[in-house]
């Protein structure tokens, strides 16, 4: 099944949609108005930061009559310089959703029966501080768990260290970028970050593998890569569906799903073997190369071929590509990478083949990122719990984050008791039925909890399964703590304010999170009463105009983003040996492969197709879609079949099919998409749709959840992160 589609030849079709058009030009928000309002002439803008996702867009909010009429991006934020994408603009969507949660609630009915309560904040936070305090007396601080997710989280999880629990869980990084930020840390002594330190705009060639860029689209990544596009950089896409990058390549590698290893290390065959690489990088930066050249001596394109369904001759060439553009290849390190499991090792194929094109800390590669300098309050240390962590990070999963944990090893921990039982969890902006994989055994462990806490800005699915849920303001309501950004060629420290006074009876997050230190008696790691206080003492040390950076919304610095910036006494890899170690001793200390290894990974049985998953432009992992405009372009997703699968499945294009796991798992009926942009041995769906919960009115049993089909995971023995493109799934009759 080798494929090639060049630019040329695709730049009619269809699905080369343009790239661009996912991002609105400055000024497009839309004018919302909202029932009631009366049509006032004046009208406030105020600065802010989008909260739409978690790439931290700033916006502009116009408010009159006390409401927010329109949100438009704000061309002095140093992020997205004027741009909002879709999302960002329906803004005023998610404020004046009609579903919004709009008072505490505290459940009366059995779990998951979806009765509750309204109950005042006082009779809701005085609830939850006496079951804390009841649950440490009988359990200990460690049996509570927490799920945040995002910048605005950074208020609860110093309030729970300070109660006294390790157990912080992440999906950010256990199901998304968890492996990929260990390799490059094992790499280059650093994580990648978030955004990504890419050199989109100075790139020769730009190299995808497995991301679709413009499918997932964060403002000014995609802005960058329309302009590299359109500036003539080449394009290289390595992924088994024919995506809207794809569409943009001038190479698609239609990989065999689980191969990307053997393509990865069979293109470092080339470069080593015919010497394309960047000796004078390599020489000076780097440590193990002989010990890599000498690995990859045998792993030529011939031997990579049969493997990833890619011929050698395109192997060769694509290889050879790479090696005429560098140093300015930017080779994307992705964002969601929990894939098959050995996902560290992938990402550090990827780390090690940027360094062999001398690529990091390069023009047109990745750039370094800049610290900021920030202050803060001083605060007590944590109190050392006396029970190490439930969820493995540090232990059996030793390269685990010991600040983001393994949200998986807490559901492990809840069901099985071990290593101590998990007693509570309070969820914090994120759907954990949509999140974490194996949904059935999540669910199995909540019903086990004595205490399931819900913050969140809607009814999401896990909050019929409360006891108590906080209605949260949403980002246009609230201050969120200040974000500072290194990872930008010019770092920039970016604030969120509140445009209007919180709806309903929701609460911002830093004051639901102080009045329940207040209530536990943790205020000393709390010293400020307003968060206005919090932002001051934090620029304090920068020597911002703290006024105008209210204003703006942002303030840049100058930035030293590529190798020749920095001093030569600088120590610009953090890592051991303060070289780049393509060898990494690290790995070897801990019984790892030192260099990334290829191992083959289940292919699907007969009359199944691998379930593979992934974003759409217009929403945000399962939080946008009951957003009415955003519904409105995307009320729900489809299936990507290929026509011979189809054809040989007996499903037309357009039909309504439900999926069956090979597990006997089904999913909700789905539209068929029936297409020649995929291979024949995959299915595709985007993510986030099919929630069940009743409360979103629109969203709720809309196209399908494809976490609902992810019933088996391959855990990545190095971080516990959940490989989750092993399912592999059959039609069954809708
Ligand atoms: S990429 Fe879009 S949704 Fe994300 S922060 Fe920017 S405008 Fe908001």
């Amino acid at each position: 099944m080798a494929m090639t589609i060049t630019r040329r030849g695709f730049l009619k079709s269809a699905a080369a949609a343009g790239v661009a058009a996912t991002v609105a030009p400055a000024s497009a928000g839309a004018e919302v108005h909202p029932p009631g309002w009366s049509g006032a002439a004046r009208v406030d803008k105020i600065a802010s930061n989008c909260d739409l996702c978690f790439w931290r867009c700033g916006v502009l909010a116009s408010v009159a009559d006390g409401k927010v009429v329109r949100v438009e991006g704000n061309p002095a934020h140093p992020q997205n310089k004027g741009r909002l994408c879709a999302r960002g603009n329906a803004g005023t969507g998610l404020l004046y959703d009609p579903d919004r949660l709009k008072t505490p609630l505290l459940r009366t009915g059995a779990r998951g029966e979806g009765a509750f309560k309204p109950v005042s904040w006082d009779e809701a936070l005085d609830f939850l501080a006496g079951k804390l305090r009841e649950i440490k007396e009988k359990h200990g601080p460690e049996s509570v768990a927490l799920f945040p997710h995002g910048i605005a989280a950074s208020f609860f999880i110093p309030l729970m260290r300070a109660y006294g629990t390790p157990n912080i869980g992440m999906p950010s990084f256990a199901q998304c970028r968890g492996p990929r930020d260990v390799a490059y840390k094992l790499t280059f002594g650093r994580p990648v970050g978030s955004p990504e330190p890419l050199d989109l705009e100075e790139s020769r060639l730009v190299v995808l593998i497995g991301s679709h860029l413009g499918e997932n689209v964060f403002t000014s990544q995609t802005t960058a890569f329309s302009t590299a596009l359109a500036r003539g950089a080449k394009l290289l896409t390595v992924d088994p569906r024919f995506s809207t990058a794809a569409s943009k390549s001038d190479w698609w590698l239609p990989i065999r799903p689980g191969t990307d290893m053997a393509l990865l290390l069979a293109w470092m065959n080339v470069l080593v073997t015919e010497k394309l690489y960047d000796r004078e990088y390599v020489e000076q930066y780097t440590s193990g190369f002989n010990q890599l050249a000498e690995h990859v001596k045998g792993l030529t394109p011939e031997w990579a071929a049969p493997l990833t369904d890619i011929s050698a001759d395109r192997i060769r060439e694509t290889a050879r590509a790479m090696g005429a553009a560098k140093p300015a290849v930017l080779v994307h390190p992705g964002r969601h990478t929990t894939w098959y499991g050995d996902d560290v090792q992938r990402g550090r194929a990827m780390a090690i083949l940027t360094a062999l094109l001398g690529a990091y800390g390069r023009k047109g590669g990745m750039f370094l990122p800049t610290s900021i300098k920030t202050g803060g309050f001083p605060t007590p240390k944590f109190p050392v719990a006396a029970r190490g962590r439930a969820d493995g990070a540090g232990g059996r999963f030793p390269l685990a984050g010991e600040e983001e944990g393994v949200t998986n090893g807490l559901v492990d921990a809840t069901l099985s008791g071990k290593p101590y039982p998990i007693k509570a969890w309070i969820t914090y902006a994120q759907n954990v039925l949509g999140s974490i994989p194996q949904q059935a055994r999540t669910l199995e462990a909540i019903m086990k909890l004595d205490l399931m806490v819900v913050v969140d800005v809607l009814p999401v699915e896990q909050t019929r399964y409360a006891d108590l849920v906080l209605p949260e303001a949403t980002y246009l309501e609230r201050y969120d703590p200040p974000m500072v950004v290194a990872t930008a060629k010019e770092p920039f420290i970016s604030v969120r304010m509140p445009a209007i006074k919180p709806l309903h009876d929701s609460r911002p997050g830093w004051w639901i999170a102080r009045e329940l230190a207040r209530r536990l008696d943790l205020l000393a790691w709390f010293p400020w009463e307003t968060p206005e206080q919090h932002l001051a003492k934090l620029v304090e040390p920068t020597g911002v105009n703290l006024a105008e950076l209210v204003a703006t919304g942002a303030v840049a610095f100058p930035g030293k983003p590529y190798l020749e910036d920095r001093p030569s006494d600088e120590r610009v890899f953090p890592s051991p040996s303060g070289k780049i170690e393509l060898w990494s001793k690290q790995l070897a200390d801990l019984g790892a492969d030192p260099l990334p290894r290829y191992t083959a990974h289940e292919q699907p049985p007969t009359g199944f197709v691998r379930l593979l998953y992934g974003r759409a432009a217009v929403h945000s992992f399962g939080r946008t879609q009951n957003n009415e405009p955003l519904h409105a372009l995307m009320p729900e997703n489809a299936v990507w079949l290929s026509t011979a699968t189809a054809r040989a499945w007996g499903v037309a294009d357009g039909q309504r099919i439900m999926l069956e796991n090979s597990d006997g798992v089904r999913s909700d009926p789905v539209l068929a998409k029936v297409t020649e942009g995929i291979r024949s041995d995959c299915a595709f769906m985007a993510h986030g749709f099919g929630a069940h919960a009743p409360g979103l009115r629109l969203a709720n049993r809309r196209g399908t959840s494809d976490n609902a089909l992810i019933s088996r995971v391959s855990v990545d023995p190095l971080t516990g992160a959940t490989g989750m493109r092993v399912n592999f799934v059959r039609p069954v009759r809708a």
